[in-house]
């Protein structure tokens, strides 16, 4: 059942309020992580809870939460749900302040938490088709902020005009989705856009990679000009809400024969082993 944790108060999410005066919904002035659960386990928790206090610390939000304390709140919020498979959303706003400012009060940070199912079936794997858009989004992408309405826009757009999502192009290069990271594989060399502040250094990005070396493929942490990216033989978007999603057209044009590619098929089952290594470890 899905569930939620508000400032020490478990509720039903449905029933979960917060104050008009909440920097996050006043400002967006605050920070989230998504996490996948796989059979009742958090999937690359440690990651999640470094990336988050990273983003804290960005905007500076305080919040004295240690690792531990995270990690504990987090299971308790799982095991309560009772679900097996699920998405955590935890996020942390700089609190509530009746003082409409932007300069930042000095308040206790609202921390929310919710448990919900999570739905992969075949379908969730159907190759996309997508478009290249101008990211005009901030240059701090690499903080997870909860203002999402950029991201939100050129996914919309994207869709209004037929395609399932877009990737997005800064200086003529590929920054990542508008919710994922993009992987592209030529001549059997997978290439994905090297860290920086554009785009979210995403777990799952990391994940993939280390898969993908594992297994002995090469990878280029590099730049991926557009004109690249619609000559490859093979596009994934890669986030934890995602795992690993094959594109089967970049603006109309097939990408391979518009079925996920081999590679895709190679690092999709690592990927399945990983979950499953993790799940047996802590049993
Ligand atoms: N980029 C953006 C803009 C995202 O919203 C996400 C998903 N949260 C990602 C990349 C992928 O990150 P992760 O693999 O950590 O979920």
């Amino acid at each position: 059942m899905p569930v939620a944790y508000l400032n020490g108060q478990w509720t039903r999410p449905e029933d979960t309020k917060i104050s008009v005066f909440d920097r996050g919904f006043m400002f967006g002035d605050g920070v989230y992580e998504v996490m996948p659960v796989y059979k009742g386990h958090i999937f690359t928790l440690a990651q999640h809870i470094a990336r988050l206090q990273r983003s804290m610390a960005e905007v500076r939000i305080q919040c004295s939460m240690t690792a531990q304390e995270w990690q504990a709140l987090l299971e308790e919020a799982v095991s309560r749900s009772n679900e097996q498979d699920a998405l955590i959303y935890l996020q942390v706003t700089r609190g509530i302040a009746s003082e409409r400012s932007h300069v930042y009060p000095v308040v206790a940070p609202t921390i929310l938490v919710t448990v919900t199912a999570s739905q992969f079936d075949e379908d969730a794997f159907k190759p996309i088709s997508v478009t290249c858009k101008a990211d005009f989004r901030w240059s701090r992408g690499d903080i997870k902020v909860v203002s999402l309405i950029a991201n939100g826009m050129l996914k919309n757009e994207a869709m209004d005009e037929g395609f399932d999502d877009a990737i997005l192009i800064r200086n003529g290069m590929v920054t990542e989705g508008t919710s994922s990271n993009v992987f592209a594989v030529k001549d059997s060399v997978l290439w994905t856009p090297p860290k920086s502040e554009y785009l979210l250094h995403g777990i799952t990005r990391d994940q993939v990679i280390q898969m993908a070396r594992g297994s002995g493929l090469e990878v280029r942490e590099e730049n991926i000009q557009e004109a690249f990216l619609k000559q490859a033989d093979e596009v994934w978007l890669t986030a934890s809400g995602l795992e690993l999603l094959p594109v089967g057209k970049v603006d109309g044009k097939t990408v391979g024969n518009g079925e996920a590619g081999l590679i895709w098929h190679r690092i999709k089952s690592v990927f399945q082993a990983e979950i499953l290594k993790v799940i047996e470890k802590i049993d």
